[in-house]
């Protein structure tokens, strides 16, 4: 079984492997690989129960992850037994992203995901940046908007999926938790990762398999690499690895429990 961490500050318990679910609902303008089918409501049934059943309680969703929201409000089960980890800011609508970052619709856009999310509360909402993390924190009331949600009990835990350090390391000063890229290949996050530590504040990591663009010498288990790499910072809580193959799911898991033991 995976084991469980603190988020930061936050009193919420997260296993240090979650799932991202974007390939639950959404196939276009993605950059994984190789393309894919959605995966029928079965598949996705049974892939949460075998994350369930491997120790796994947060998941990581978005409005701009298709209908991945509203697949996972219809199809998850035993809703208390979840961490619920959403988005604010980015749409994506006929093929293409927008961003709206006003106080008007963040409120909007979590009280649409508690509707799709069939749920009375989010765990974490994140503000899912378009790469202006700064301008973004400093010049929109998105942050105080999220608060005030925090206050009514909509939400639990605030925070940035940022893409600039500087944003990052802000986000820290005004939220409960950061989402941030790492992995072997992208290191550039790892003075945010360092200050969350500090703080002892909540980190995601997205992308720690590089989104499937893993390279393998041979002999190797580049999965395994990465996994480690990425467990293995000071400051990481939960890595949030998105697949939608129960081999994969299972191998990932196993590939953070060997890491977890190797540096004990
Ligand atoms: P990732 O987790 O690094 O990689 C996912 C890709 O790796 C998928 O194509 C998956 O394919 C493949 N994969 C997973 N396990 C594997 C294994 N054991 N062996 C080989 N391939 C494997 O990248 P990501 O999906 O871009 O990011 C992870 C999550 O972070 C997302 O699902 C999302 O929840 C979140 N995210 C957030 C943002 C943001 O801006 N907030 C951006 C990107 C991602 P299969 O389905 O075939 O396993």
């Amino acid at each position: 079984m995976l084991p469980k961490r603190s988020l930061g500050l936050t009193g919420i318990d997260v296993s240090c492997l979650g799932l991202g679910t974007v390939k639950f609902g959404r196939n276009q303008g993605v950059k994984y690989p190789t393309g894919f089918d959605l995966p029928d409501d079965a598949a996705v049934v049974a892939l949460l129960d075998l994350a369930r059943r491997l120790g796994i309680n947060l998941i990581d969703t978005a409005p701009a992850y298709g209908t991945s929201e509203q697949r996972l409000g219809k199809l998850l089960v035993d809703r208390g037994q979840w961490v619920l980890c959403s988005k604010v800011g980015e749409e994506f609508i006929g093929g293409k992203s927008t961003y709206d970052f006003s106080g008007s619709h963040v409120q909007q856009s979590v009280e649409r995901s508690l509707r799709h999310l069939n749920t009375d509360y989010l765990d974490i909402v994140l503000v899912h940046s378009n790469g202006n993390d700064s301008s973004i924190i400093t010049e929109t009331d998105c942050f105080a908007t999220l608060q005030r949600l925090k206050e009514k009990g909509l939400v639990r835990a605030i925070g940035m999926s940022s893409k600039t350090v500087a944003g990052g390391l802000l986000a820290l000063d005004l939220s409960d938790v950061v989402m941030v890229t790492c992995n072997p290949g992208e290191r550039e996050d790892l003075p945010v990762i360092a200050r969350a530590h500090d703080l002892g504040k909540g980190v995601l990591v997205k992308k720690a398999l590089a989104s499937g663009h893993l390279g393998s010498a041979a002999g190797t288990d580049a999965v395994l690499e990465s996994i480690g790499f990425v467990l293995g910072q000071p400051g990481v809580t939960s890595i949030i690895v998105g697949t939608i193959n129960p081999a994969h799911l299972q191998h990932n898991v196993d590939c953070a429990e060997k890491a977890l033991a190797a540096r004990e």
